[in-house]
């Protein structure tokens, strides 16, 4: 039986490599449909390569164009779209690569409907981690990490039970500034930022990466798909990323999952879990990599994490707020409207500001999205750098 597969996020990153895995594996697997930006030159020969049913784009005007392009074909957009790309009857799988806590409602919608959830938007489990892991036990859903390093501690955490784990320990490659000047940070530009050393992806996630705020949204991420405690987890860096995350188990037996930094290799391990099946990928040779590093990570250097662990002790809407404010915050650096310190301060200038309420539901979830979203908003003509910076080109879409 062919996994007929959901994908959210088609044209981005993780749908270039998940379309790839499927072109691999015609007989095994299927998309049924699939939801897009605005980014129609790569999402038409996608339709046509693969022959979704239902398919989702942002605007109604890019829907109009798609049903001219492919009559028969059923053509969606805006948020509603996207949770009828998720929950389409004939989904077993949804693969969710779209970025931003956008990804919450169809991915929520499809967890209910006991659906399997292979997850690469981590916003959706640090925005509404408690609700949606509630959902997935009541439905008897499965929730599958594709992030990388979750996707180790998945396979790591078959070796022993949950109450054998003494620590999680996430790796990070720490980054394009790693090793540069702290005194030079105010001069970091966009590109600077977007020169990920290991991974290729987009924009928003490889700022995360310079910031680390992806590593501090991974703490969060881990906590709720392994129900274990932010006291529990570490962070430790690793240039190299191949190493894509550890277990230490209670008889000191450290349990480290490798591959090549190759987002394909977490998506088929989730497209086709529990079971592994041969892969034509280039594995590993580890005599030609010749060295694995790893070093601790600098606190100071690293403010977001720091962030990210206070929100996800303090609980309730505090992680969602988190989330909210950075994204606002990534795409002004992004839009060249402020200076890369200025991403981590938006975040902490919002969370200050926050008086923190529980989260029991993705509608209380959506309510802290939604007031940082406006503070955020609000703070970033404080933060705004100077008018010459501000009128340089802004990034393309
Ligand atoms: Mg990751």
């Amino acid at each position: 039986m062919k996994k007929r597969i959901a994908l959210l996020g088609a044209t981005g990153s993780i749908g270039d490599s998940a379309l790839s895995v499927v072109a691999h594996f015609p007989g095994r697997f299927e998309i049924v449909s699939m939801s897009a930006g605005s980014n129609l030159e790569k999402l038409l020969p996608a339709i046509a390569a693969h022959r979704p049913k239902v398919v989702s784009v942002r605007t109604r005007e890019d829907a109009a164009r798609l049903r001219q392009e492919f009559p028969g074909l059923s053509v969606g957009f805006g948020s509603q779209g996207l949770v009828d790309v998720a929950t389409l009857p004939e989904a077993d799988v949804v693969l969710g690569g779209i970025v931003g806590s956008v990804g919450l409602a169809p991915a929520y919608e499809a967890v209910k409907l006991g659906k399997t959830l292979a997850l690469a938007n981590k916003e959706t489990l640090v925005v509404a981690g408690e609700p949606l892991m509630a959902a997935a036990r009541a439905s008897g859903a499965a929730v599958l990490p594709v992030d990388s390093e979750h996707c180790a501690l998945h396979q790591v955490l078959r070796a022993g039970t949950h109450a054998e784990v003494k620590r999680l320990v996430l790796t990070a490659s720490g980054g394009p500034f790693r090793t540069r000047d702290f005194a030079t940070f105010p001069a970091i530009t966009v590109d600077d930022a977007l020169r990920h050393p290991t991974w290729k992806m987009g924009p928003k996630i490889t700022i995360d990466s310079a910031t680390m705020m992806n590593k501090g949204l991974e703490v969060i991420e881990a906590r709720w798909l392994f129900d274990v405690p932010g006291r529990k987890i570490d962070v430790v860096l690793h240039p190299q990323s191949i190493v894509h995350s550890m277990v230490e188990y209670v008889d000191g037996s450290v349990l480290a999952q490798m591959s090549p930094n190759d987002m394909r290799f977490p998506i088929l391990y989730a497209l086709t879990y529990p079971d592994r099946i041969p892969t034509p990928l280039e594995g590993l040779d580890l005599t030609s990599l010749g060295r694995l590093e790893f070093f601790p990570m600098e606190p100071t250097r690293y403010p977001a994490v720091g962030l990210a662990y206070a929100a996800l002790e303090t609980g309730g809407s505090a992680p969602a707020v988190l989330n909210a404010a950075n994204e606002i915050a990534v795409q002004a650096f992004l839009d060249r409207r402020i200076p890369y310190p200025a991403i981590v301060e938006m975040v902490a200038r919002v969370l200050g500001r926050h008086r923190v309420v529980g989260v029991t539901s993705v509608a209380d979830a959506l309510e802290a999205d939604a007031w940082a979203r406006r503070e955020a908003a609000a703070i970033l003509p404080l933060l705004e750098t100077s008018p010459r910076a501000a009128t340089a080109p802004a990034f393309p879409a």
